[in-house]
């Protein structure tokens, strides 16, 4: 399974949406700073970090394998109130920072996040404007992408409440299938993880902007 974060820049204004795992999981996982440093990104450029929900493949990015801060310039953690509780232990020296996010909220000019409670109570999505469309970057709503876009009603035990969950994929895919110009970024997507979302019966399709990288 991929785990992806997805940093969305406009040139002047940026927000890192979810961290990644950090050391906190897998071996194979934590890639984030890396990818950073790859992408010409400065750790010490980002000001502002948005988390899709509370599980520690989000989160736990914040805090680098040191146990220093992985963002030295963190201003906002931005985050869905019903999961604000979890900066405590390894997170804790971020919690003076948590903006908690109650009904749609503009993180900045270009990017609006949008309670979408279901796989945790203070799951957000996040919706990124731009000339050539929007970019839905949806966090876990779509676990197993070879299965949940034909198959939208299928949940997992992961998912806190699944009828809310099932309901919230549904109606995020209807709405990503309504045009061309609208774009998906999701967290456990193939990664890169970006894509176009279509129709298919009672389904969905995904098609990827990129191939998947094995
Ligand atoms: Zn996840």
């Amino acid at each position: 399974m991929s785990v992806n974060a997805f940093l969305i820049s406009d040139g002047t204004q940026s927000v890192l949406i979810d961290t990644g795992a950090s050391n906190a999981w897998h071996d194979t996982m934590g890639s984030l700073y890396a990818a950073l440093d790859e992408a010409g990104v400065e750790r010490s450029s980002i000001t502002d970090v948005a988390i899709t929900h509370r599980h520690e493949d989000h989160v736990n990015g914040l805090i680098a394998p040191d146990g220093t801060e992985a963002f030295p310039a963190l201003e906002r953690v931005w985050i869905g109130v019903d999961d604000a509780s979890v900066f405590t232990g390894r997170l804790a020296p971020v919690s003076d920072r948590v903006v908690p996010i109650i009904g749609k909220t503009q993180v900045n000019d270009r990017v609006a996040a949008l309670p979408t409670p279901g796989h945790t109570g203070g799951r957000t999505v996040y919706e990124a404007t731009s000339s050539t469309g929007t970019l839905l970057v949806c966090g876990d709503t779509v676990h197993v992408p070879s299965l949940q876009f034909t198959r939208p009603e299928v949940s997992w035990e992961l998912d806190g409440h699944q009828p809310q969950a099932r309901a919230a994929r549904k109606e995020l895919m209807a709405h990503l299938a309504a045009g061309p110009d609208r774009f998906v970024a999701g967290a456990h997507l193939d990664s890169p993880g970006v894509g176009r979302v279509g129709r298919s019966g009672d389904g969905f399709t995904l098609d990827y902007l990129t191939p998947p990288s094995s």
